[in-house]
Protein backbone atom coordinates (compact mmCIF):
# COMPACT_ATOMS: atom_id res chain seq x y z
CA UNK A 1 0.00 0.00 0.00
CA UNK A 2 1.63 3.51 -1.52
CA UNK A 3 0.10 6.28 0.77
CA UNK A 4 0.54 9.99 -1.30
CA UNK A 5 -0.08 12.82 -0.38
CA UNK A 6 -3.07 14.79 -1.40
CA UNK A 7 -2.80 18.17 -3.13
CA UNK A 8 -5.33 20.41 -4.80
CA UNK A 9 -7.91 17.42 -4.86
CA UNK A 10 -5.90 14.70 -6.13
CA UNK A 11 -3.77 11.55 -5.02
CA UNK A 12 0.21 12.86 -5.83
CA UNK A 13 3.64 10.79 -5.30
CA UNK A 14 6.56 12.50 -3.43
CA UNK A 15 8.82 14.96 -5.62
CA UNK A 16 11.62 13.32 -3.79
CA UNK A 17 10.23 9.78 -5.12
CA UNK A 18 11.27 8.75 -1.68
CA UNK A 19 8.84 6.69 0.12
CA UNK A 20 8.91 6.27 3.97
CA UNK A 21 7.85 2.49 5.73
CA UNK A 22 4.96 2.81 7.45
CA UNK A 23 5.00 -0.29 10.78
CA UNK A 24 1.96 -2.61 12.53
CA UNK A 25 3.02 -2.20 16.11
CA UNK A 26 1.57 -5.24 16.82
CA UNK A 27 4.11 -7.14 14.64
CA UNK A 28 6.30 -4.60 14.18
CA UNK A 29 6.63 -5.47 10.52
CA UNK A 30 5.86 -2.42 7.62
CA UNK A 31 2.87 -2.75 5.85
CA UNK A 32 2.88 0.30 3.96
CA UNK A 33 4.92 3.09 2.55
CA UNK A 34 3.98 6.97 2.87
CA UNK A 35 5.15 9.53 0.44
CA UNK A 36 8.73 11.44 2.08
CA UNK A 37 7.87 14.79 1.43
CA UNK A 38 9.91 17.63 0.67
CA UNK A 39 9.91 21.13 0.12
CA UNK A 40 8.67 20.75 -3.35
CA UNK A 41 5.71 19.02 -2.17
CA UNK A 42 4.84 21.61 0.64
CA UNK A 43 5.40 24.33 -2.25
CA UNK A 44 2.76 22.69 -4.45
CA UNK A 45 0.37 22.09 -1.78
CA UNK A 46 0.83 25.97 -0.65
CA UNK A 47 0.38 26.77 -3.99
CA UNK A 48 -3.26 25.15 -4.40
CA UNK A 49 -4.07 25.86 -1.11
CA UNK A 50 -3.29 30.00 -1.92
CA UNK A 51 -5.27 29.28 -5.05
CA UNK A 52 -8.33 28.02 -3.63
CA UNK A 53 -8.37 30.34 -0.62
CA UNK A 54 -10.84 33.15 -2.52
CA UNK A 55 -13.47 31.44 -3.61
CA UNK A 56 -13.61 29.40 -0.35
CA UNK A 57 -13.08 32.34 2.30
CA UNK A 58 -16.35 34.14 0.12
CA UNK A 59 -18.77 30.74 0.91
CA UNK A 60 -21.37 31.91 3.16
CA UNK A 61 -20.89 30.07 6.75
CA UNK A 62 -23.69 28.07 5.99
CA UNK A 63 -22.44 26.65 2.56
CA UNK A 64 -19.02 25.91 4.00
CA UNK A 65 -20.48 24.21 7.06
CA UNK A 66 -22.80 22.27 4.88
CA UNK A 67 -19.13 20.88 3.20
CA UNK A 68 -17.73 20.23 6.46
CA UNK A 69 -20.90 18.05 7.53
CA UNK A 70 -20.90 16.16 4.51
CA UNK A 71 -17.68 15.23 5.21
CA UNK A 72 -19.01 14.00 8.65
CA UNK A 73 -21.37 12.31 7.27
CA UNK A 74 -19.30 10.42 4.65
CA UNK A 75 -16.86 9.51 7.70
CA UNK A 76 -19.61 8.70 9.85
CA UNK A 77 -20.78 6.22 7.49
CA UNK A 78 -17.42 4.57 6.82
CA UNK A 79 -16.54 4.65 10.57
CA UNK A 80 -15.61 0.66 10.47
CA UNK A 81 -13.03 1.04 7.91
CA UNK A 82 -11.19 3.86 9.49
CA UNK A 83 -11.06 2.59 12.96
CA UNK A 84 -9.60 -1.13 11.67
CA UNK A 85 -7.32 1.46 9.36
CA UNK A 86 -6.41 3.37 12.83
CA UNK A 87 -5.86 0.25 15.02
CA UNK A 88 -3.33 -0.87 12.54
CA UNK A 89 -1.60 1.83 11.91
CA UNK A 90 -1.31 3.12 15.57
CA UNK A 91 -2.11 -0.14 17.19
CA UNK A 92 -4.75 1.38 19.08
CA UNK A 93 -7.57 -1.60 20.60
CA UNK A 94 -9.99 -1.74 17.70
CA UNK A 95 -13.07 -1.22 19.84
CA UNK A 96 -11.04 2.43 21.44
CA UNK A 97 -10.85 3.01 17.90
CA UNK A 98 -14.48 2.07 17.10
CA UNK A 99 -16.55 3.31 20.18
CA UNK A 100 -14.44 6.69 20.52
CA UNK A 101 -11.87 7.97 18.37
CA UNK A 102 -12.98 8.28 14.94
CA UNK A 103 -16.55 8.76 16.27
CA UNK A 104 -14.64 11.80 18.36
CA UNK A 105 -13.64 12.77 14.75
CA UNK A 106 -16.74 12.92 12.92
CA UNK A 107 -18.07 14.84 16.12
CA UNK A 108 -14.59 17.39 15.20
CA UNK A 109 -15.99 17.77 11.95
CA UNK A 110 -19.64 18.46 13.17
CA UNK A 111 -18.99 20.22 15.63
CA UNK A 112 -17.09 22.83 13.76
CA UNK A 113 -19.57 23.08 10.51
CA UNK A 114 -22.10 24.20 13.35
CA UNK A 115 -19.42 26.88 14.73
CA UNK A 116 -18.85 28.25 11.35
CA UNK A 117 -23.18 28.99 10.97
CA UNK A 118 -22.66 30.35 14.73
CA UNK A 119 -19.72 32.03 15.16
CA UNK A 120 -19.99 36.08 15.67
CA UNK A 121 -18.16 39.02 16.79
CA UNK A 122 -18.27 42.22 19.01
CA UNK A 123 -19.37 45.74 18.45
CA UNK A 124 -18.24 48.13 21.71
CA UNK A 125 -20.60 51.25 22.05
CA UNK A 126 -21.18 53.96 24.07
CA UNK A 127 -17.18 55.62 24.84
CA UNK A 128 -16.05 56.01 21.08
CA UNK A 129 -18.33 56.48 18.40
CA UNK A 130 -19.55 53.07 16.92
CA UNK A 131 -16.97 49.67 17.10
CA UNK A 132 -17.39 46.57 15.11
CA UNK A 133 -14.75 43.38 14.95
CA UNK A 134 -14.91 42.05 12.05
CA UNK A 135 -13.27 38.41 11.94
CA UNK A 136 -11.63 37.64 8.98
CA UNK A 137 -9.83 34.25 7.75
CA UNK A 138 -6.11 33.89 7.78
CA UNK A 139 -5.77 32.84 4.31
CA UNK A 140 -3.61 29.66 4.00
CA UNK A 141 -2.83 27.80 7.22
CA UNK A 142 -0.90 24.63 8.45
CA UNK A 143 -1.51 21.84 10.42
CA UNK A 144 0.76 19.43 12.17
CA UNK A 145 -0.40 16.21 14.00
CA UNK A 146 0.97 13.73 16.15
CA UNK A 147 0.44 9.95 16.39
CA UNK A 148 -1.25 9.28 18.91
CA UNK A 149 -4.77 10.23 18.37
CA UNK A 150 -4.32 10.57 14.71
CA UNK A 151 -7.83 11.37 13.14
CA UNK A 152 -9.10 12.51 15.86
CA UNK A 153 -6.68 15.64 16.55
CA UNK A 154 -6.12 15.66 12.50
CA UNK A 155 -10.11 16.68 12.31
CA UNK A 156 -9.76 18.69 15.31
CA UNK A 157 -7.32 21.23 13.63
CA UNK A 158 -8.49 21.58 10.03
CA UNK A 159 -12.25 21.02 10.97
CA UNK A 160 -11.91 24.97 12.90
CA UNK A 161 -9.52 26.02 9.98
CA UNK A 162 -11.86 25.50 7.69
CA UNK A 163 -15.01 26.28 9.11
CA UNK A 164 -13.44 30.40 9.70
CA UNK A 165 -12.74 30.35 6.00
CA UNK A 166 -9.04 29.44 5.57
CA UNK A 167 -7.49 27.22 3.13
CA UNK A 168 -5.23 24.26 4.82
CA UNK A 169 -2.17 22.89 4.61
CA UNK A 170 -2.18 19.25 6.95
CA UNK A 171 0.99 17.31 7.96
CA UNK A 172 -0.28 14.23 9.77
CA UNK A 173 2.73 12.19 11.93
CA UNK A 174 5.02 10.02 9.58
CA UNK A 175 4.39 7.34 12.26
CA UNK A 176 0.43 7.23 11.32
CA UNK A 177 -0.26 8.31 8.42
CA UNK A 178 -3.23 6.39 6.87
CA UNK A 179 -6.54 7.35 8.30
CA UNK A 180 -5.69 11.39 7.43
CA UNK A 181 -4.64 10.21 3.55
CA UNK A 182 -8.31 8.18 3.96
CA UNK A 183 -9.64 11.40 4.75
CA UNK A 184 -8.42 13.10 1.89
CA UNK A 185 -9.73 10.50 -0.62
CA UNK A 186 -13.02 10.36 1.18
CA UNK A 187 -13.23 14.07 0.35
CA UNK A 188 -12.46 13.37 -2.92
CA UNK A 189 -15.37 11.30 -3.46
CA UNK A 190 -17.97 13.64 -1.97
CA UNK A 191 -16.24 16.51 -4.24
CA UNK A 192 -15.23 18.58 -1.55
CA UNK A 193 -13.75 21.95 -3.47
CA UNK A 194 -9.98 21.23 -4.62
CA UNK A 195 -7.24 23.15 -2.74
CA UNK A 196 -9.38 24.06 0.59
CA UNK A 197 -7.91 20.74 2.14
CA UNK A 198 -4.60 19.49 1.42
CA UNK A 199 -2.23 17.05 3.20
CA UNK A 200 1.37 16.59 2.60
CA UNK A 201 3.65 13.60 4.40
CA UNK A 202 7.06 13.15 5.67
CA UNK A 203 9.76 14.11 8.23
CA UNK A 204 9.32 16.98 10.22
CA UNK A 205 12.49 18.67 8.88
CA UNK A 206 11.55 17.85 6.27
CA UNK A 207 8.39 19.01 5.47
CA UNK A 208 7.25 20.33 8.57
CA UNK A 209 9.53 23.31 9.21
CA UNK A 210 9.39 24.39 5.33
CA UNK A 211 5.88 24.60 5.63
CA UNK A 212 6.07 26.42 9.24
CA UNK A 213 8.67 28.67 7.66
CA UNK A 214 6.67 29.16 4.40
CA UNK A 215 5.87 32.77 3.81
CA UNK A 216 2.29 32.21 3.05
CA UNK A 217 1.35 30.23 6.10
CA UNK A 218 -0.07 32.39 7.90
CA UNK A 219 -0.10 30.44 11.03
CA UNK A 220 0.66 26.87 12.39
CA UNK A 221 -1.22 24.78 14.79
CA UNK A 222 0.63 21.97 16.21
CA UNK A 223 0.23 19.18 18.96
CA UNK A 224 3.16 17.33 19.63
CA UNK A 225 6.23 17.29 21.66
CA UNK A 226 7.43 19.88 23.92
CA UNK A 227 10.74 19.60 22.14
CA UNK A 228 9.12 19.99 18.67
CA UNK A 229 6.99 22.72 19.64
CA UNK A 230 9.84 24.75 20.98
CA UNK A 231 11.50 24.16 17.58
CA UNK A 232 8.88 25.42 15.89
CA UNK A 233 8.01 28.28 18.10
CA UNK A 234 11.87 29.28 17.04
CA UNK A 235 11.50 29.27 13.50
CA UNK A 236 7.71 31.56 14.04
CA UNK A 237 8.80 33.79 16.11
CA UNK A 238 11.04 35.79 13.54
CA UNK A 239 8.48 35.82 10.95
CA UNK A 240 6.10 37.01 13.46
CA UNK A 241 4.02 33.99 12.48
CA UNK A 242 0.93 32.99 15.27
CA UNK A 243 1.38 29.32 16.32
CA UNK A 244 -0.48 27.32 19.03
CA UNK A 245 1.07 24.62 20.77
CA UNK A 246 -0.57 21.53 21.83
CA UNK A 247 2.76 19.76 24.07
CA UNK A 248 3.41 16.76 26.53
CA UNK A 249 2.42 16.92 30.20
CA UNK A 250 3.22 14.89 32.96
CA UNK A 251 -0.47 15.37 34.55
CA UNK A 252 -1.30 14.69 38.38
CA UNK A 253 -3.97 12.86 39.36
CA UNK A 254 -5.32 13.48 43.34
CA UNK A 255 -6.93 10.99 45.28
CA UNK A 256 -8.13 12.01 48.69
CA UNK A 257 -9.46 9.79 51.21
CA UNK A 258 -12.96 11.26 50.82
CA UNK A 259 -13.65 10.69 47.43
CA UNK A 260 -15.47 7.39 46.48
CA UNK A 261 -12.49 5.67 45.10
CA UNK A 262 -13.18 2.34 45.27
CA UNK A 263 -16.51 2.71 42.67
CA UNK A 264 -14.38 5.31 40.49
CA UNK A 265 -11.00 3.16 39.87
CA UNK A 266 -11.74 1.87 36.26
CA UNK A 267 -11.94 5.22 35.63
CA UNK A 268 -8.85 6.34 37.28
CA UNK A 269 -7.07 3.51 35.98
CA UNK A 270 -8.43 4.20 32.34
CA UNK A 271 -6.72 7.81 32.52
CA UNK A 272 -3.47 5.88 33.34
CA UNK A 273 -3.42 3.55 30.58
CA UNK A 274 -5.62 4.20 28.34
CA UNK A 275 -4.13 4.34 24.66
CA UNK A 276 -1.45 2.46 26.47
CA UNK A 277 -0.21 5.38 28.46
CA UNK A 278 0.03 7.29 24.85
CA UNK A 279 -2.53 10.31 25.92
CA UNK A 280 -1.51 13.78 26.71
CA UNK A 281 -4.01 13.71 29.14
CA UNK A 282 -3.58 10.35 30.66
CA UNK A 283 -2.57 10.72 34.30
CA UNK A 284 1.35 9.65 35.16
CA UNK A 285 1.52 11.19 38.62
CA UNK A 286 -0.90 9.75 41.28
CA UNK A 287 -0.83 11.54 44.96
CA UNK A 288 -3.01 9.46 47.18
CA UNK A 289 -3.99 10.34 50.73
CA UNK A 290 -1.75 9.28 52.87
CA UNK A 291 -4.58 7.64 55.14
CA UNK A 292 -6.23 5.28 51.82
CA UNK A 293 -2.41 4.77 50.24
CA UNK A 294 -1.56 1.32 51.06
CA UNK A 295 -5.39 0.43 50.40
CA UNK A 296 -5.60 2.17 47.52
CA UNK A 297 -2.54 1.30 46.09
CA UNK A 298 -3.13 -2.23 46.13
CA UNK A 299 -6.31 -1.96 44.41
CA UNK A 300 -4.49 -0.05 41.88
CA UNK A 301 -2.37 -2.86 41.69
CA UNK A 302 -4.32 -5.78 41.41
CA UNK A 303 -6.58 -3.88 38.68
CA UNK A 304 -3.73 -2.91 36.31
CA UNK A 305 -2.64 -7.07 37.02
CA UNK A 306 -5.69 -7.70 35.57
CA UNK A 307 -5.89 -5.63 32.53
CA UNK A 308 -5.53 -7.26 29.56
CA UNK A 309 -2.14 -6.59 26.95
CA UNK A 310 -2.35 -8.04 23.71
CA UNK A 311 -4.01 -7.79 20.01
CA UNK A 312 -5.82 -4.63 19.34
CA UNK A 313 -8.18 -6.77 17.34
CA UNK A 314 -9.25 -8.78 20.17
CA UNK A 315 -12.55 -7.17 22.04
CA UNK A 316 -11.10 -8.08 25.12
CA UNK A 317 -7.90 -6.37 24.92
CA UNK A 318 -7.26 -3.23 27.43
CA UNK A 319 -3.75 -1.80 25.98
CA UNK A 320 -2.09 -2.39 22.34
CA UNK A 321 1.12 -1.95 21.75
CA UNK A 322 3.07 1.38 21.55
CA UNK A 323 3.44 2.82 18.48
CA UNK A 324 6.99 2.55 17.14
CA UNK A 325 10.56 0.73 18.18
CA UNK A 326 11.39 3.89 18.99
CA UNK A 327 8.63 4.44 21.13
CA UNK A 328 9.28 1.53 22.74
CA UNK A 329 12.63 2.20 23.70
CA UNK A 330 11.94 5.20 24.78
CA UNK A 331 9.29 3.84 27.34
CA UNK A 332 11.48 0.90 28.30
CA UNK A 333 14.72 3.54 28.59
CA UNK A 334 12.09 5.21 31.13
CA UNK A 335 11.29 1.76 33.21
CA UNK A 336 15.19 1.05 33.59
CA UNK A 337 15.67 5.00 34.38
CA UNK A 338 13.08 4.30 37.15
CA UNK A 339 14.72 1.87 38.75
CA UNK A 340 17.71 2.92 38.82
CA UNK A 341 16.25 6.03 40.31
CA UNK A 342 15.56 3.87 43.05
CA UNK A 343 11.65 3.09 42.39
CA UNK A 344 10.23 0.35 43.88
CA UNK A 345 7.77 -1.71 40.99
CA UNK A 346 4.51 -2.59 41.34
CA UNK A 347 3.68 -4.15 38.93
CA UNK A 348 4.47 -4.91 35.15
CA UNK A 349 7.78 -3.39 34.23
CA UNK A 350 8.63 -5.94 31.09
CA UNK A 351 7.90 -6.01 27.67
CA UNK A 352 5.58 -8.26 26.42
CA UNK A 353 7.49 -11.59 24.61
CA UNK A 354 6.03 -12.04 21.13
CA UNK A 355 6.17 -9.88 18.22
CA UNK A 356 5.68 -6.30 18.35
CA UNK A 357 5.47 -3.64 21.23
CA UNK A 358 4.20 -4.44 24.02
CA UNK A 359 4.82 -3.15 27.13
CA UNK A 360 2.63 -4.13 30.44
CA UNK A 361 0.85 -1.58 32.05
CA UNK A 362 3.72 -0.98 35.02
CA UNK A 363 3.07 1.71 38.32
CA UNK A 364 6.22 2.51 40.51
CA UNK A 365 6.54 3.80 44.50
CA UNK A 366 9.46 5.32 46.26
CA UNK A 367 10.58 8.39 43.72
CA UNK A 368 9.90 11.54 44.67
CA UNK A 369 9.08 15.10 43.24
CA UNK A 370 12.41 15.36 42.14
CA UNK A 371 13.36 12.47 40.32
CA UNK A 372 13.31 12.51 36.32
CA UNK A 373 10.61 9.62 36.50
CA UNK A 374 8.03 12.24 37.82
CA UNK A 375 9.32 15.34 35.84
CA UNK A 376 9.88 14.14 32.35
CA UNK A 377 6.72 13.11 30.12
CA UNK A 378 7.20 8.64 29.26
CA UNK A 379 4.08 8.78 27.43
CA UNK A 380 3.55 5.17 28.12
CA UNK A 381 1.95 2.83 30.13
CA UNK A 382 4.22 4.04 32.97
CA UNK A 383 2.91 5.87 36.31
CA UNK A 384 4.35 6.57 39.99
CA UNK A 385 2.10 6.89 42.85
CA UNK A 386 3.25 9.89 45.77
CA UNK A 387 1.44 9.81 49.12
CA UNK A 388 -0.16 13.20 50.58
CA UNK A 389 -0.71 14.43 54.30
CA UNK A 390 -2.77 17.46 53.31
CA UNK A 391 -4.34 19.74 50.98
CA UNK A 392 -1.85 21.92 50.45
CA UNK A 393 0.75 19.02 50.60
CA UNK A 394 -1.27 17.60 47.36
CA UNK A 395 -1.35 20.67 45.66
CA UNK A 396 2.66 21.50 45.87
CA UNK A 397 3.16 18.01 45.10
CA UNK A 398 1.08 18.53 41.57
CA UNK A 399 2.17 21.71 40.94
CA UNK A 400 5.90 20.46 40.96
CA UNK A 401 6.54 19.76 37.19
CA UNK A 402 7.36 22.30 34.02
CA UNK A 403 4.17 20.79 32.62
CA UNK A 404 0.67 21.84 32.94
CA UNK A 405 -1.71 20.17 30.56
CA UNK A 406 -3.93 18.66 32.68
CA UNK A 407 -5.26 17.05 36.10
CA UNK A 408 -7.67 15.20 37.91
CA UNK A 409 -9.06 15.40 41.12
CA UNK A 410 -11.04 12.69 43.51
CA UNK A 411 -13.02 14.32 46.05
CA UNK A 412 -16.91 14.80 47.50
CA UNK A 413 -15.30 18.11 49.48
CA UNK A 414 -17.01 20.58 47.02
CA UNK A 415 -14.57 23.52 48.42
CA UNK A 416 -11.22 21.54 47.93
CA UNK A 417 -12.44 20.95 44.85
CA UNK A 418 -12.90 24.43 44.31
CA UNK A 419 -9.31 25.31 45.72
CA UNK A 420 -7.66 22.67 43.40
CA UNK A 421 -9.77 23.86 40.42
CA UNK A 422 -8.33 27.16 40.82
CA UNK A 423 -5.05 26.48 42.48
CA UNK A 424 -3.72 23.39 39.96
CA UNK A 425 -1.27 24.16 37.50
CA UNK A 426 -3.11 23.20 34.55
CA UNK A 427 -5.21 24.03 31.29
CA UNK A 428 -7.82 21.45 32.30
CA UNK A 429 -8.69 20.21 35.78
CA UNK A 430 -11.55 17.42 35.58
CA UNK A 431 -13.06 16.80 39.91
CA UNK A 432 -14.16 13.22 39.70
CA UNK A 433 -14.06 12.53 36.30
CA UNK A 434 -11.57 12.07 33.83
CA UNK A 435 -11.82 12.94 29.44
CA UNK A 436 -15.05 14.22 29.87
CA UNK A 437 -14.95 16.68 27.16
CA UNK A 438 -17.07 19.59 25.61
CA UNK A 439 -16.09 20.54 22.75
CA UNK A 440 -16.45 24.53 23.85
CA UNK A 441 -14.45 24.84 26.06
CA UNK A 442 -11.26 25.96 26.15
CA UNK A 443 -8.47 23.05 25.41
CA UNK A 444 -4.61 23.34 26.02
CA UNK A 445 -1.77 23.66 28.53
CA UNK A 446 0.58 25.96 30.25
CA UNK A 447 4.27 25.97 30.81
CA UNK A 448 6.29 23.18 29.07
CA UNK A 449 2.53 22.11 27.95
CA UNK A 450 2.17 25.00 25.45
CA UNK A 451 1.22 28.05 24.56
CA UNK A 452 -2.53 29.09 23.06
CA UNK A 453 -6.03 27.14 23.04
CA UNK A 454 -8.07 25.30 21.36
CA UNK A 455 -11.65 23.87 21.24
CA UNK A 456 -14.91 26.23 20.51
CA UNK A 457 -14.65 29.60 20.20
CA UNK A 458 -10.91 29.69 20.99
CA UNK A 459 -9.94 27.59 17.76
CA UNK A 460 -12.48 29.78 15.79
CA UNK A 461 -10.51 32.87 17.25
CA UNK A 462 -7.11 31.38 16.44
CA UNK A 463 -7.92 30.76 12.93
CA UNK A 464 -8.89 34.41 12.26
CA UNK A 465 -7.70 37.94 12.33
CA UNK A 466 -9.57 40.24 14.54
CA UNK A 467 -10.49 44.26 12.85
CA UNK A 468 -11.49 46.89 14.24
CA UNK A 469 -13.94 49.05 12.49
CA UNK A 470 -14.51 52.53 14.17
CA UNK A 471 -17.34 54.74 12.78
CA UNK A 472 -18.02 58.28 14.05
CA UNK A 473 -21.33 58.75 15.26
CA UNK A 474 -23.08 61.80 15.07
CA UNK A 475 -23.15 64.22 18.57
P1 LIG B 1 6.40 14.91 17.66
O1 LIG B 1 6.62 16.27 18.22
O2 LIG B 1 7.56 14.04 17.46
O3 LIG B 1 5.68 15.01 16.23
C1 LIG B 1 4.46 15.68 16.05
C2 LIG B 1 4.35 16.13 14.60
O4 LIG B 1 5.36 17.10 14.35
C3 LIG B 1 4.56 15.00 13.57
O5 LIG B 1 3.70 15.22 12.49
C4 LIG B 1 6.00 15.22 13.16
O6 LIG B 1 6.32 14.74 11.88
C5 LIG B 1 6.11 16.73 13.20
N1 LIG B 1 7.47 17.24 13.37
C6 LIG B 1 8.54 16.61 13.92
N2 LIG B 1 9.62 17.40 13.87
C7 LIG B 1 9.23 18.56 13.28
C8 LIG B 1 9.89 19.76 12.96
N3 LIG B 1 11.19 19.94 13.21
N4 LIG B 1 9.18 20.76 12.37
C9 LIG B 1 7.87 20.60 12.10
N5 LIG B 1 7.19 19.47 12.37
C10 LIG B 1 7.85 18.47 12.97
O7 LIG B 1 5.29 14.26 18.60
P2 LIG B 1 4.74 12.77 18.53
O8 LIG B 1 5.80 11.88 19.07
O9 LIG B 1 4.15 12.53 17.21
O10 LIG B 1 3.51 12.85 19.58
C11 LIG B 1 3.64 12.64 20.94
C12 LIG B 1 3.71 13.95 21.68
O11 LIG B 1 2.55 14.73 21.40
C13 LIG B 1 3.71 13.78 23.20
O12 LIG B 1 4.66 14.66 23.75
C14 LIG B 1 2.31 14.20 23.61
O13 LIG B 1 2.17 14.67 24.92
C15 LIG B 1 2.02 15.27 22.61
N6 LIG B 1 0.58 15.47 22.49
C16 LIG B 1 0.03 16.61 23.00
C17 LIG B 1 -1.35 16.82 22.92
C18 LIG B 1 -1.98 18.07 23.46
O14 LIG B 1 -3.12 18.34 23.12
N7 LIG B 1 -1.31 18.85 24.28
C19 LIG B 1 -2.16 15.86 22.30
C20 LIG B 1 -1.56 14.70 21.79
C21 LIG B 1 -0.19 14.53 21.88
Amino acid sequence: MRLTHWIDGGPRDPASGGWIEVFDPASGQPFAEVARGNRADVEAAVSAARAAFPAWSALPNDVRAGWLEKLAAALEARLEDFARAESRDGGKPLKLARDAEIPRAVSNLRFFAQAATQFASESHHGQAGLNYTLRQPLGVVATISPWNLPLYLFTWKIAPALAAGNTVVAKPSEVTPLTATMLGELAGEIGFPKGVLNIVHGLGPEVGEPLVAHPEVRAVSFTGSTAVGRRIAGIAAPLLKKVSLELGGKNPTVVFSDSDWQAQLPTIARSVFQNSGQICLCGSRLLVERSIYDVFRDALVAHARKLKVGDPGDPATDLGPLVSQAHFDKVTRAIARAREEGGTLLCGGEALDRPGWFVQPTLFEGLGPDCDSNREEIFGPVATLQPFDDDDHALALANACDYGLSASVWTRDLDRAHRFGAELRAGIVWINTWLLRDLRTPFGGTGQSGLGREGGSEAMRFFTEPRNVCIALPR
